[in-house]
């Protein structure tokens, strides 16, 4: 189970209460937990046995295999939910449920049905089934019209905090690694980015090679930037996260040589290269800070990749000339 408890124990009292709404709109930003809460509050609903999810009941039993009738999904493609996929969903309505009290449906992505689709749905909405719960997630409930609001419950997800991040990944992984730190940082908030950083080596092993590149490039006469950028061409899918990554090093190496803390650091598991590089000046490390976000607005732009890349690993390169023995 994903985070957010309060809106689960929260959801969990109106059930208590038998104040639960028709329809609800879950909203936050993507990967932050929004459909797996939706999950978690329909086994609560379709459980037999009352308001626990009791795991042995037969609703219980069919909602875990993915196959329980009274429970449907409905999923964007292409970027919209079209009309025809809502009055399917709807045309089954009329069945009562087959175990529990309720029939529950969520929406994913609810903010890209069509304006038609979300006419078709207004229709339940406005008079439902009793025993219907809708359950719509948006990044944004500004992309649902006015009228389909107006009918739901409006739910907002919030930002994880680090310690709920760390605790999910301890229910998937067990022990903690290495890298956690870094990707918790990163994540900002946002569990499904860990999660996916977590399963994603490749993205890992970009992180690795090219913060070992760049940091040759800080020292004269060591790195080369025409080498540096094969690795970048090789992660060219990655490059936004790529930058990122460049950002969040420097600014790591700013604040060890500031405060000689490296409690405080995002890539704490890179702690030698940091404070490695605690000796540049901060002139010198503000240059290289700027020479990413020139590459980075340039891609934005469209600027032609090789040559963003190549100048920008040049300043850095040439910003050694800034470097001094001491470290102000
Ligand atoms: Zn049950």
């Amino acid at each position: 189970m994903l985070g957010h408890k309060k809106i689960l124990a929260g959801l969990h009292k109106t059930m208590e209460n038998n104040n639960v709404s028709h329809a609800y709109i879950f909203e936050g930003p993507d990967g932050i937990g929004k459909r797996e809460t939706a999950l978690s509050f329909a086994a609560m609903l379709l459980c037999e046995r009352g308001t626990e999810r009791c795991g042995e009941c037969q609703s219980c039993r069919l909602f875990a295999e993915g196959s329980n009738p009274d429970f449907q999904e409905i999923y964007s493609k292409d970027k919209s939910i079209a009309v025809d996929e809502i009055r399917n969903i709807l045309k089954g309505l009329v069945i009562r449920p087959l175990y529990s009290s309720y029939k529950i449906i969520i929406i994913n992505d609810a903010d890209s049905m069509t304006v038609q689709a979300q006419n078709a749905l207004l229709k339940s909405l406005e008079e439902p089934p009793p025993y219907v719960v809708f359950i719509l997630t948006v990044q944004s409930s500004a992309a649902v019209t006015q009228t389909v609001r107006s009918r739901c419950r409006r739910i907002l997800f919030d930002k994880l905090s680090e310690e709920e991040i760390l605790e999910i990944l301890r229910e998937r992984y067990g022990a903690r690694q290495p890298e956690w730190d870094f990707m918790i940082s990163y994540a900002d908030g946002v569990v499904g980015t860990a999660l996916e950083l977590a399963e994603s080596p490749d993205y890992l092993d970009a992180r690795n090679e090219i913060m070992q590149s760049v940091n040759e490039l800080l020292v004269p006469g060591k790195g080369d930037v025409f080498k540096a950028y094969e690795l970048f061409e090789k992660n060219s899918d990655k490059i936004e996260f790529i930058l990122k990554i460049m950002l969040l090093f420097f600014r790591d190496i700013i604040i060890y040589s500031q405060t000689l803390n490296y409690n405080i650091l995002i890539n704490s598991d890179k702690k030698d290269m940091i404070v490695e590089n605690a000796n540049l000046k901060l002139s010198c490390l503000l240059k290289c800070i700027d020479a990413v976000w020139s590459a980075k607005r340039g891609l934005e732009y469209n600027a032609n990749f090789q040559l963003a890349i190549e100048v920008m690993l040049m300043k850095i390169k040439d910003s050694y000339v800034y470097k001094d023995s001491q470290v102000y």
